[in-house]
């Protein structure tokens, strides 16, 4: 190819990057700002976890190996919901698999937020889910938050492993790795994040001083039950 040619195929290929990159500037800039929230809170040390939020066609996802505080905007990668990345972009999360995965299968999904939060992943390391050894469990949609068995980051068995262990709740342990949480927004996957965290730092110290009982299946139902309208009414009712 001449250099006129590939200079104006490099000139085609930046203004589209360009047009995709300011059509989502909001919501990159909210992908970065939670991404430094999650970093410094402490959620999730160094450069771990990762990202997404659901768009038109694909996602907008953290890239790979970059510091949270070092992130920009345009930083954020968008991939296609068949994998493929416009050129002239970062490289995206290593776990972008796991991510298109569950954009896909779960429609009810807008975004996802991966940790490696204390406590959560040192219960993945002995490879356990957090029971029902609290009622606040069902918070994730279930009576359990299971841990997927283990797989090399960023593989495409972990994918699979992930989306099994998610189902349909919003939360899941990746076995010697970490925790998931997904949510409509990206507000709400962080939230439920924290959540899973905390959750699993009073398992951890439950299980430290004894054996936790587990709340009976009947009683979850029960709980689950209530949890679809706990939060929802705000006001009393007129008698
Ligand atoms: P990335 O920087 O590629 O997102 O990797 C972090 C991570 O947590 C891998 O599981
Ligand atoms: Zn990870």
């Amino acid at each position: 190819m001449k250099r006129t040619a590939v200079r104006r195929r490099v000139a085609r290929v930046l203004s589209k990057r360009a047009a995709v990159v300011s059509a989502t500037p909001n919501l990159r800039a909210e992908i970065v700002a939670i991404g430094q929230r999650m970093s410094a809170s402490g959620l999730s040390p160094g450069k771990s976890g990762n990202l997404s939020l659901r768009v038109d066609g694909g996602m907008l996802i953290t890239p790979t190996g970059i510091p949270y505080q070092e992130m920009k905007s345009a930083d954020i990668v968008e991939v296609r919901l068949d994998g493929r990345v416009a050129p002239g972009q970062r490289v995206a999360s290593s776990e972008w698999r796991i991510h298109l995965a569950i954009y896909k299968a779960r429609p009810d999904v807008g975004a996802i937020v991966h940790t490696h939060s204390l406590n959560a992943t040192a219960l993945t390391c002995l490879h356990r889910g957090i029971p029902a050894f609290h009622y606040m469990v069902a918070e994730f949609g279930g009576d359990r938050v299971a841990c997927a068995p283990y797989a090399t980051y960023g593989s495409e068995e972990l994918s699979r492993f992930a989306l099994k262990a998610l189902g349909p709740r919003h939360a899941c342990l990746l076995a010697n790795h970490g925790a998931i949480a997904v949510g409509e927004t990206l507000r709400q996957a962080y939230d439920r994040a924290a959540a899973v965290e905390a959750l699993a730092a009073q398992y951890a110290r439950a299980l430290a001083i004894g054996r936790p009982r587990i709340l009976s299946g009947r009683e979850m139902a029960r709980v689950i039950e209530k949890f679809k309208t706990y939060g929802k009414q705000t006001e009393v009712k007129a008698k």
